[in-house]
């Protein structure tokens, strides 16, 4: 176990992830301390009015503090490139996370899923999917609530979302089923390079028995051992055991090799992207002997999650969209080449914390189906200059006002920003929530 009983450990950053971190080693009977780089973190007064007796250092990084701890137990919002981590590591620190903590003590199926986008909603939809087929199932990871917060409780499966951060703090996950969804360009302001992003990634192949990967993303193909079994999907038509999609009757048949599971029509979620998140969905659900059929009701009923190219409301004929969680430039394109066409019908907002992405991407896709590009935020300025005939403002609120203006009857105003939203929100709900309140206000 990793847990052994002389050990002192450090949790390195609080916050939801760090706070349940605390509570799982009090309830261990372990010795800990804790250490944040922020003067008040989120979670503090709950740690210092429950926990008393615990060592907290916030404000900075502490090279001496850090060295009494022989476990690091890290937040993946701790960069572990932070020179006095690398120190205490260099030093003989073990570096440990509530993830692998959790499945220390976790003896259910493991579905872990990966990507740049799509995480959340094959997350969420494999949930539905399990339920459906009762089997209970722990959603965890880099979504809703923290692994450790349910480590008592029994499960049959946890699926569990995780990101580049998270992987980099697993060294081997062992899950029974994992999957790299897609891999496109994303947080480079933590990643020296696409390839050191992908290696991340990949790490959730460690140690897994099954390996389902995207057969149209070469990025995401496993590079495991020939013992382990390893199946792909995509949108073309598939090979003997592979997940497709093959013309049948003039219709779209998502099929598993020659047998035909459903049409594409019956997806309740529209966009390309979906069809792809949807055979993810049942090839991880088929991984784990999850009910066929419960699989599919799952399929036709999940109506997808707020901020996620969610249709908001009408304004004078004018359909407004919210994809706030659209933080990257592959989002935007899955938006823009779902809802698009070529008489050029979306108002599109793009705009706030650019993360070092190459934005050129977008240039020939927004050419093909935008009347009309408004820029806003941190990197509002560089996006405009690439885009020509773009406009500029400081604000998404301004850039709403001046779509109003430009969108006609049949149109749409899409917000996908394809940046993250902290130089002028909390979050991205807090900026898709603005722009709800924008569209109920302007009615
Ligand atoms: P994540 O958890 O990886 O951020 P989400 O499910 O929250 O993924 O979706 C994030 C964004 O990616 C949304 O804008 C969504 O519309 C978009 N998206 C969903 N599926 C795909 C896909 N297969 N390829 C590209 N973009 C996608």
């Amino acid at each position: 176990s990793l847990i052994a009983a002389d050990k002192h450990y450090c949790v390195v950053g609080l916050g939801m992830t760090g706070v349940s971190c605390v509570r799982y080693l009090a309830a261990r009977g372990k010795s800990f301390s804790v250490i944040d780089s922020r003067q008040n973190p989120p979670g503090l007064d709950e740690i210092t009015r429950d926990f008393p007796d615990v060592t907290v250092l916030t404000g900075r990084f502490d090279e001496a503090f850090l060295a009494r701890a022989n476990t690091l137990v890290m937040s993946p919002g701790v960069a572990l490139a932070t020179p006095e981590i690398q120190t205490a590591i260099k030093n003989g620190a073990q570096v440990t996370s509530d993830i692998e903590l959790f499945l220390s003590e976790f003896s259910g199926q493991v579905i872990a899923i990966t990507g740049s986008n799509a995480k959340s909603t094959v997350t969420r939809w494999m949930g539905l999917a399990l339920e459906n087929g009762n089997k209970k199932a722990l959603i965890g990871g880099n979504i809703g609530n923290a692994v450790l917060d349910h480590v008592d409780e029994a499960f049959d499966v946890a699926v569990l979302e995780l990101s580049s951060f998270q992987l980099e703090l697993l060294p081997k996950l062992n899950a029974d089923v994992a999957c790299v969804l897609n891999i496109s360009e994303d947080h480079l302001d933590r990643y020296d390079s696409m390839a050191h992003y992908q290696q991340a990634k990949q790490r959730i192949y460690f140690g897994t028995q099954h390996a389902v990967f995207n057969r149209a993303d070469v990025m995401t193909a496993p590079l495991v051992p020939d013992s382990v079994k390893v199946t792909s999907f995509a949108l073309d038509e598939p090979d003997l055991n592979q997940y497709g999609v093959r013309l049948e009757n003039n219709q779209r048949v998502i099929c598993k090799g020659f047998e035909s599971i459903m049409t594409v029509n019956e997806l309740a979620l529209p966009g390309e992207h979906n069809i792809a998140n949807a055979m993810a969905v049942i090839a991880l659900a088929d991984a784990v002997d999850n009910d066929r059929q419960a699989t599919i009701s799952a399929l036709k009923t999940f109506s997808g999650l707020p901020h996620r190219c969610e249709e908001v409301g009408t304004i004078d004929g004018v359909r407004y969209f919210n994809d706030s969680k659209s933080t990257n430039v592959g989002s935007t394109l899955a938006a823009i080449n779902g809802l698009g066409k070529p008489e050029k019908n979306i108002v599109l907002l793009l705009g706030g914390q650019g993360k070092n992405q190459d934005f050129s991407p977008l240039v020939n896709a927004v050419a093909a189906v935008c009347k009309k590009v408004i820029c806003f935020g941190e990197d509002g300025e560089a996006l405009s200059r690439l885009i020509s005939g773009s406009l500029l403002v400081e604000t998404m609120n301004q850039a709403l006002d001046l779509a109003k203006t430009i969108a006609e009857s049949g149109e749409i105003v899409l917000l996908s920003p394809a940046c993250a939203s902290f130089d002028q929100f909390k979050n991205f709900e807090a900026r898709g929530n603005e722009f709800v309140t924008w569209v109920e206000t302007a009615k």
